[in-house]
């Protein structure tokens, strides 16, 4: 049995139009009385440096003006990619854009990646350029052609207008990729999902639905433009005319004071913020009533977090999403003030979703009210991974059904909840955290002759990844000396946080290690730190 979305379809255009997701934003954006008035109105706001802010004016020309000096003067074409290292700037939605503008393929990448991940990326992207802040391009490996985005050669290519120069402008397809995003799926692996321009037009038609036109509403980023809940939330701003705030460095106070002084009415935040927020006395100091609704998404929200964030500010709004990569980000969410109040699920499927609940031993549809894996379906559902024809088949099936990978059951009212992650990934601060990846540093030390990670529960970061290590025969590796040793060769958020020693790891006849029992074994809270 398939689960329908309730809510009415959203109408896109047809799949056979040529269209790119720059040209439906644009072009939806100026048909709007709003959209009409826009060019005034600051783009994105750079919290961190005073004045610093492009208004719509400037974007759409900066944009024209890059996506055409990257095809003239870099020769970038359609269907090439580009990788990105950079923190969050006030050119990167210029850049993205541009980039998707002339179907070259987006793919950005955490900037606290190591040099080492950074390569396997590579591997896996062959992106024929990459733009990177200073401070990152160290990390990019040899002999890639690089553009500094904070140096006059970028600079140049965001002014430097000659756009009266006729090119003829690339035909953008629908099932043109659009973006390239890193994930490691359900198995560990890195791999790159690949989102098309029809998949991006189907999400904005989504944010267009739940949300208004209004040149005076301010979004607050606090969620990383890399990932997919950032990209997307990036798209909806521009799409609705709204103006994109965001801190270079992004502390709990200063953020406080950015909603303040700029009015933030939206805040998309992941799940340790809205901690944050209800245990903070720091929320006391500061005016946050122009918040009027956080979207949460990208990891387990806590139904008694949820109960306290909204007795604690009853005026705001949690509306809780739950999304994949490979969905596009969406999936499920609350809708209306109704809605949210149902806490602990996440909400109704998104409208053009469909879902089934599938018991992961006998491959069978399950009713309301019993648990299984999650399976989506519908237009934002990734094209597949990219060059990994394998993992491709293993999540999505060839009825276009993108498997999950989280146990999930249905209400009778249509309501979903997130019951455990059957996949192997653990979510840190709702960055993913491979466990397969630890593995493979925790197995290259000399001292340790097998290890597993698996998540463990923390209030602060939803989870914390925990390694349960077997020494050497003999051996003296002590606790802080392991995580040490993690911590020098992965990205900070996926550090090893807590270590317990073992005899030996549980693994069934086949070799996969039974992290089912490890979790029990944590939680029992038999393994000493
Ligand atoms: P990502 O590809 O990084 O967006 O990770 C997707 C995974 O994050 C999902 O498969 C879930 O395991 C988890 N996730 C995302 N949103 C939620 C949510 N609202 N509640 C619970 N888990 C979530």
């Amino acid at each position: 049995r398939t689960f329908y979305s309730l809510r009415p379809p959203n109408a896109l255009p047809p799949s056979s139009q040529p269209l790119s997701v720059t040209s439906y934003i644009f072009a939806r954006l100026s048909s709007s009385p709003a959209g009409k008035s826009v060019a005034e109105t600051p783009a994105v706001i750079n919290s961190s440096r005073e004045g610093a802010s492009i208004t719509y004016g400037e974007f759409f020309s900066q944009v024209r003006s890059l996506a055409w000096n990257l095809r003239s003067r870099l020769g970038l074409s359609k269907g090439e990619a580009a990788f990105v290292l950079s923190p969050a700037r006030l050119d990167i939605p210029v850049l993205y854009f541009a980039l998707l503008s002339i179907g070259v393929v987006v793919s950005p990448s955490n900037p606290a990646s190591t040099a080492v991940e950074i390569s396997r990326q590579f591997d896996l992207i062959r992106p024929s350029i990459a733009f990177a802040t200073s401070a990152e391009a160290h990390k990019l490996p040899r002999g890639v052609r690089i553009v500094l985005l904070d140096q006059d050669q970028f600079y140049c290519l965001l002014w430097n207008d000659n756009v009266g120069v006729p090119l003829p402008a690339p035909e953008i397809l629908q099932s043109d990729p659009a973006a390239a995003l890193l994930t490691s799926g359900t198995t560990g692996q890195v791999k790159a999902a690949v989102l098309s321009h029809g998949n991006f037009i189907a999400l904005m038609a989504e944010c267009e639905k739940t949300g208004e036109r209004d040149s005076q509403a301010v979004t607050f980023l606090t969620v990383p433009l890399f990932h997919v809940f950032g990209l997307m939330m990036l798209l909806r701003v521009i799409v609705l005319g709204h103006t994109m705030v965001f801190l270079e460095r992004l502390d709990f106070v200063s953020l406080l004071r950015a909603v303040e002084r700029h009015r933030v009415k939206f805040m998309p935040v992941s799940p340790p913020l809205i901690v944050a927020m209800v245990k903070s006395d720091a929320v006391d100091k500061f005016d946050l009533s122009s918040l009027e609704v956080v979207g949460c998404g990208g990891a387990p929200l806590g139904k008694e977090v949820a109960e306290r964030f909204t007795k604690r500010f009853p005026h705001i709004q949690i509306v809780q999403g739950y999304g994949l990569t490979e969905s596009g980000g969406q999936g499920a969410a609350t809708e209306g003030p109704e809605e949210t109040l149902v806490h602990g699920s996440v909400g109704r499927l998104g409208s053009n979703v469909e879902a089934r609940i599938v018991d992961p031993v006998t491959g069978q549809s399950l009713p309301p009210g019993q648990r299984g894996e999650l399976w989506l379906r519908g237009p934002t559902i990734m094209k597949g991974y990219l060059g990994d024809d394998g993992a491709t088949a293993s999540t999505l099936d060839s009825e276009g059904w993108l498997k999950t990978g989280d146990l999930c059951y249905f209400n009778e009212d249509g309501f979903l909840f997130i019951v455990d992650r059957l996949k192997e990934l653990i979510k840190y601060k709702a960055y993913q955290v491979p466990p397969a990846e630890l593995e493979r540093v925790l197995l290259s030390h000399s001292e340790i002759s097998d290890a597993a990670v698996v998540p463990y529960p923390s209030e602060e970061a939803g989870e914390i990844p925990m390694a349960y290590v077997v020494r050497r025969p003999g051996g003296t590796l002590s606790a802080e000396q392991v995580m040490e040793f993690v911590a020098k060769t992965v990205a900070p958020y996926k550090k090893v946080r807590r270590v317990a020693f073992i005899e030996s790891i549980p693994k069934s006849a086949a070799g996969k290690i039974l992290r089912r029992e490890l979790i029990t074994h944590a939680l029992s809270g038999s393994a000493s730190k």
